[in-house]
């Protein structure tokens, strides 16, 4: 039995030739669960999503869940994307189940709302469409995430609010499976709802900005990134509280190699944490192990 991470995305805002938006898929199954037959939850959906999860051997149809943090839209540029696919170029009648904080309801109505032309030309056109992208929304704010039945079931999810002001509510998610467990911690400054989500966790995935390089840049819109995001030594820090014992960055700003080399990042989080630290490319894979 596998957990797994792979960072599908690990861009920003910024668009980059090499890196897709900010999108995580935590993987669990038989084996390395690769396949279709484990559970497959995305966390965030970030620009070029679909291609990445493609590349990893899946599609949309494979998706247990979409699991959102927060609404930024560089974490949900491509949530059209994943609808419109799921619902098309796919045969599965499992309504696709989107988990979010309070006010996602909200954005996939528009979302829908935005796609009506595309809808109605799909349904007028095929005639096995005949209802509108089966969606479901469930809003959360901490505690126990329960998915509808038939969905997951292997997988314990659980939710902790995180600290992301002035975008609120920011929310993060921990997956236990089979004694193993990996928190996804999305855009968050250090706070108490994340260490209560992480304690005893394995391995935490959290997003990382380069402060010191940050810091120096004189413009306005980029000193603003400062104050709501984590570096890499206050993600080190969190996990060390917490006993994690893998720290996984992405979503990097500003990215290798213009924001330094991968030891760059390690040795910076290497201060604070004696555990491994992985990062890397989209597509990086890592398989949690237990304490
Ligand atoms: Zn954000
Ligand atoms: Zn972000």
């Amino acid at each position: 039995m596998t957990l797994a991470v792979t960072l599908l995305g690990t861009g920003s805002p910024m668009p980059a030739p090499d890196r897709a938006g900010p999108a995580t898929l935590i993987s669990a199954g038989p084996e390395s669960a690769t396949g279709p037959d484990a559970e497959h939850y995305l966390v965030d959906a970030g620009r070029g999503v679909l291609m990445r999860l493609a590349a990893s051997g899946l599609g949309a149809q494979n998706l247990t869940a979409v699991l959102i943090t927060h609404l930024h839209s560089d974490h949900i540029t491509d949530l059209n994307d994943v609808i419109t696919t799921r619902w098309v170029m796919t045969f599965t009648e499992t309504p696709l189940t989107i988990v979010g904080p309070v006010g996602t309801q909200q954005v996939v109505d528009h979302i829908l709302a935005s796609l009506d032309p595309d809808i109605e030309y799909r349904i007028a056109h095929h005639q096995d469409l005949d209802d509108r992208p089966p969606v479901q929304v469930i809003e959360v704010t901490e505690g126990v995430v329960e998915l509808p039945g038939g969905q997951g079931g292997k997988v314990a999810i659980t939710c902790g609010q995180t600290d992301h002001k002035p975008v609120e509510p920011s929310v993060g998610f921990r997956f236990d499976f089979e004694g193993v467990s990996v928190v996804a911690a999305g855009d968050t400054i250090p706070c108490a709802g994340l260490d209560t989500l992480c304690e005893g966790a394995d391995a935490l995935v959290h997003t990382v900005i380069r402060k010191d390089i940050i810091a120096n840049i004189p413009m306005q819109r980029m000193q603003d990134t400062l104050d709501y995001h984590s570096s890499p030594e206050e993600a080190a820090q969190t996990a060390a509280k917490a006993g994690i014992h893998t720290l996984i960055y992405t979503h990097y700003v500003p990215a290798p190699p213009m924001g330094g080399t991968y030891d760059d990042w390690r040795e910076l989080g290497a201060a604070h944490f004696d555990g491994s630290i992985e990062l890397g490319d989209d597509l990086h894979r890592v398989e949690i192990t237990s304490n």
